[in-house]
């Protein structure tokens, strides 16, 4: 039998001479050592007939800056090296371009030094070096990385590399301000559609090129996606940031007389260095899409959209507690349907603020704000006392009352007395608590189901009626439906719009209905605006529908004579 011994190649015994030359020939390595106690060097042969002209016994770290074999862009890296490896580091290595004497030509060349240091006493024995040419896998290592970094069709950075060279720019703080700046090509699918999506690539890039060509140092770009271009400022004065931009615009504008180009900017101007720079990115964006397709103005600042809704929701609590006082706020109903007969069979109570000067404004515009600083207690209060006081009302005036629903937010559940307060109207009036339904919207059953379950089964007891306001639109799950103390489930009316498009959607709303049914619940649409959506509910046994293909939210008086409209027609 043959024998194999397995060699310890780090053990003196086995080193051998060739094995040493077959290495370094098919590795390509040069060599070089000097050894301190005799000062001499040891250089291969390959690195006279490589790189050097002239010896004349030089170090051969200083031969290659003196005599610029090293690239001057890697000189300084070089530099760094050599002091790196003066401090006595055992191995330090560095890669950079080196110039062949033949061809003249850089190639990527990796050196690596070894301080071999004296057993006995450890002062340095001798130091070892090595060159490889890498030049090979450096250019591939290159082309991965450009590609990983920039843009394929425009050549400049793509969006993670511009984010990345964003925070170094803000790191470096060598600017008293900072902008974020977004760009957007309008209408770039029209010019595709209608001159060819070459013409629109060429206008892509046309633009980086103007971006390119123009930016001063202080700028970074980069393209987001498709038509969308983002930029990094960093500035003096505002007004370099608006120079930057009517230059950018005049440019392109200016690109050739076939079609007009308008491009749209987004400036956020940083004042948190913090934030994230994809938000930095959003918020400049928003404030773009703001002021799309305008023909006043191409740029908007978010700062500013930011202060005038600031401004806006100080106006608004300025004036809160006096339009509350002087009646300013009103409630609307919106009839509810049944499916089948058609017969109002109740009503949604939505406040609206008649303001004297402003005019009707939208419950979207001050609800969000009052919820915020707490004053959702207040106009609540007011909205279910008017509410309760309509039923009592109509009674009154010798009308059958239906259910009216006010909507509960989340604030009540956890900080007001909530049963006391409804339990007291409903006395007050006189109005048997079947008449009233509380809808909450579905998120707040994700928040805490323990004090809300108490205070809704606390409320069921009375009589009062549950609804799940807004069911799809965020998180709900037909599961979580099965444990709920609620009467009714109100869809939501994007989840309808959504889902009704496709198959598939309206396969998920037939199966919400048919679930929710199943539990013994009502199911109300909400937001329903066309004679197909209502077919397609009633196909699917849903109970009410409530939205704009009956009626809008009307004023107290309009809804009843509504009301005794439709049940006539009956
Ligand atoms: P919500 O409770 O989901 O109310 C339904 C909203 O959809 C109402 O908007 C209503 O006018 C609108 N709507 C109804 N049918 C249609 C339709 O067919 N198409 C479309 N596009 N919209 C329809 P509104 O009155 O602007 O109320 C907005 C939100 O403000 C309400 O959403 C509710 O969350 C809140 N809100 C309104 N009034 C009050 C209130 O008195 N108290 C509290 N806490 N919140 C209220
Ligand atoms: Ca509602
Ligand atoms: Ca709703």
């Amino acid at each position: 039998m043959e024998e194999c011994i397995y060699l310890d190649y780090n053990d003196d015994e086995y080193v051998d001479k060739d094995n040493y030359k077959i290495l370094l020939g098919c590795t390509n390595t040069i060599m070089f050592e000097w050894h301190a106690k005799t000062n001499i060097r040891y250089v291969s042969k390959k690195f006279f007939e490589d790189y050097i002209e002239e010896y004349r016994g030089r170090d051969i770290l200083d031969i290659v800056m003196e005599d610029s074999i090293i690239h001057s862009e890697d000189m300084s890296k070089f530099h760094a090296f050599r002091d790196e490896y003066h401090t006595g580091k055992s191995n330090v290595e560095v890669t950079v371009r080196m110039k062949h004497k033949v061809t003249g030509e850089y190639a990527w060349c990796k050196w690596m030094l070894t301080n071999v240091y004296d057993d006995e006493d450890g002062s340095i024995k001798k130091v070892v070096g090595t060159i490889n040419n890498v030049d090979e896998y450096m250019k591939a290592y290159e082309t991965l990385k450009y590609r990983a970094e920039y843009d394929s069709m425009t050549a400049i950075y793509n969006m993670d590399k511009f984010y990345r060279e964003c925070n170094k720019m803000l790191r470096k703080g060598e600017f008293p301000h900072y902008a974020m700046i977004s760009l957007d090509v309008d209408k770039l699918k029209i010019i595709n559609d209608v001159y060819g999506n070459l013409e629109g690539d060429r206008l892509i890039k046309f633009i980086a090129d103007i971006i390119r060509i123009k930016a001063e140092p202080n700028v970074i770009y980069g393209r987001m996606h498709s038509d969308v271009f983002a930029m990094m400022m960093g500035y003096h004065h505002e007004d370099e940031v608006m120079r930057w931009i009517n230059k950018l615009t005049v440019l392109i504008q200016n690109h050739q007389k076939k079609y007009e180009v308008e491009v749209f900017f987004g400036i956020l101007v940083v004042d948190d260095t913090s934030l994230p720079t994809n938000l930095m990115y959003d918020r400049s964006s928003i404030a773009r899409k703001q002021i799309k397709g305008s023909k006043l103005q191409n740029y908007a600042f978010f700062n500013d959209m930011y202060r005038v809704q600031m401004m806006r929701d100080r106006e608004i609590e300025g004036e809160m507690k006096s339009a509350l006082r002087d009646g300013q706020f009103v409630v609307y109903l919106q009839p509810k349907h049944d499916i089948r007969t058609k017969r109002v069979v109740g009503a949604e109570a939505l406040v609206r603020w008649k303001h004297p000067v402003k005019g009707m404004i939208q419950p979207s515009i001050f609800i969000p704000l009052f919820e915020k600083n707490g004053f959702i207690l207040k106009l609540d209060e007011y909205v279910w006392e008017q509410t309760c006081k309509t039923l009592r009302d109509w009674m009154n005036q010798g009308y059958s009352p239906i259910p009216l629903s006010i909507n509960i937010s989340r604030y009540h559940i956890y900080n007001s007395n909530l049963v006391e307060k409804v339990v007291g109207l409903v006395k007050k009036y006189e109005i048997e608590p079947k008449y009233l339904e509380l809808e909450l919207t579905e998120s707040l059953f994700l928040d805490d189901a323990d004090s809300l379950y108490k205070v809704l089964y606390e409320l069921q007891k009375f009589g009062f009626l549950l609804n799940m306001d807004d069911f799809g639109s965020g998180y709900s799950s037909l599961n979580m439906l099965k444990n709920v103390p609620v009467d009714v489930v109100k869809l939501d009316k994007g989840f309808l719009d959504e889902v009704l498009t496709t198959e598939k959607g309206k396969k998920i709303v037939q199966h919400s209905v048919a679930m929710v049914k199943d539990l013994d619940l009502k199911v109300i649409a909400e937001g329903v605006e066309t004679q197909e959506q209502l077919d397609f509910l009633k196909q699917s046994s849903c109970d009410l529908v409530q939205g704009y293909f009956f009626s809008k939210p009307l004023p107290v008086n309009e809804f009843l004579e509504y009301r005794l409209r439709y049940d006539k027609l009956d």
